[in-house]
């Protein structure tokens, strides 16, 4: 067997995890990004281009075994027919085609019958009031395209806030209007499943978001078995109504009396999956490896019972990343740090993260916590 290439649209952290997975088992990978410099630099083949371009495209995924998408806003659509005959694409571009745009993204979890908060496709302003009437306050305003972390998203407590929040938020077909979640906790699985119809499934987790992004995650989360089944349930069925191909991320929602929602999906290894690296025999990077090039899977299980992933967010603005704070955060025992290789900090962007490991949840949420703090503080 020649060595597989594996080619990425993208090279933001994601990319760079899948590549560090693919290299320790030999494998070859290619990047294509829209500017030098960046958490790619170092690990293959980089290409820089306009990845809205088909003739780029073609040339980027000649010679690839397979193509794969960091982000759900790849085109993948774009790529997929002028694919060379020796080329997979996973996931699908259908598959990233539903979830790139959260109204479609709803119609299709709610034809096949999963649970999701009330949500209705607003093309005006009067229809969102209208729909603000059935669901009452506070509601959430959601683009259909192009946000993360919360940046695409407006809550609204009363018509008036509605109406600022759609002016400030609204696109030419309008925004998605969706009623309020009461969660008690926010719960993620992620599902890995190759093109043979393989699949894994990962323990379910509980995620904590502040101010929209997420912050830490627990592997697994403490919850009642019953609804950590029905979280599995869900996912795995959400996950096969948009045909997801290697990691398919599935963003839940815990209510008082048990009942699970769907907020989202996501295409491709997941922020909530990164505890994966040190916390299972397999992580999602090299399951989705596995996945897209249809190799066996590995086990999603964890290997100590507790695992804590804490994001290092950027606390200020500038062209140098201060890593005073590093070795300081390497004296804390069990603890494994990734840093994402950013030329730049901005406030609350992602630089990197923390995995604790071990057996008690305090204890292990303390480590993770400490060290992520001691680095954040300098960046
Ligand atoms: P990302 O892609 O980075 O996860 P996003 O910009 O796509 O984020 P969402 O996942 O839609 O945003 O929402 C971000 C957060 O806002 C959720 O994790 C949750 O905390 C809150 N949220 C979203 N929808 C609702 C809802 N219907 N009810 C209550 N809270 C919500
Ligand atoms: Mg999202
Ligand atoms: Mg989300």
């Amino acid at each position: 067997m020649h060595t597989p290439v594996i080619g990425i649209l993208g090279g933001g952290q994601l990319g760079r995890m899948t590549a560090l997975a693919a290299i320790r088992m030999g494998l070859r990978v290619r990047f294509l990004v829209p500017k030098p410099a960046g958490p790619a630099e170092g690990l293959g083949e980089v290409i820089v281009g306009d990845w809205k371009d088909p003739d780029v495209l073609r040339r980027f995924a000649e010679g690839c075994t397979v193509v794969t998408v960091e982000s759900e806003w790849a085109p993948a659509d774009v790529l997929e027919p002028v694919l060379p005959e020796d080329t997979a694409l996973w996931p699908k571009a259908e598959t990233v085609r539903i979830i790139r745009d959260k109204g479609r993204q709803k119609r299709v979890l709610a034809e096949a019958g999963l649970p999701l908060p009330a949500f209705a496709c607003c093309a005006t302003l009067e229809e969102a009031l209208a729909a603000a009437e059935r669901f009452g306050y506070p509601l959430m305003l959601k683009r259909y395209r192009g946000s993360y972390d919360g940046y695409g998203n407006f809550t609204a407590r009363s018509p008036e806030a509605l109406k600022t929040g759609w002016e400030q938020l609204a696109q030419e077909d309008g925004l998605l209007v969706e009623a309020w979640a009461p969660f008690v906790r926010e719960l993620a699985v992620l599902v890995a499943r190759s093109p043979s119809g393989e699949e894994v499934i990962y323990p379910v987790v509980y995620t904590k978001q502040v101010d929209h992004r997420c912050y830490l995650v627990q592997a697994p989360a403490a919850i009642d078995p019953a609804v950590a089944e029905e979280a599995r349930r869900v996912a795995r069925a959400a996950v096969e109504a948009v045909g997801g191909i290697g990691i398919t991320a599935v963003e839940l929602f815990e209510l008082a009396d048990g009942r699970i929602l769907i907020n989202e999906l996501a295409p491709r290894p997941h922020n909530t999956g990164h505890y994966t690296i040190e916390g299972c025999y397999t992580s999602q990077f090299e399951n989705h490896v596995r996945a897209v090039l249809d190799w066996p899977l590995g086990s999603p299980e964890l290997r100590e019972p507790v695992a804590v992933m804490v994001n290092i967010l950027g606390r200020r603005s500038s062209d140098r990343i201060d890593l005073r704070g590093l070795p300081e955060a390497l004296r804390i025992p069990g603890v494994a740090v990734h840093l994402y290789g950013k030329m730049q900090v901005r406030p609350g962007r992602k630089m990197g993260h923390v995995t604790a490991t071990g057996t008690d949840p305090e204890d292990v949420r303390r480590r993770a916590e400490t060290a992520a703090d001691l680095i954040a503080r300098y960046l």
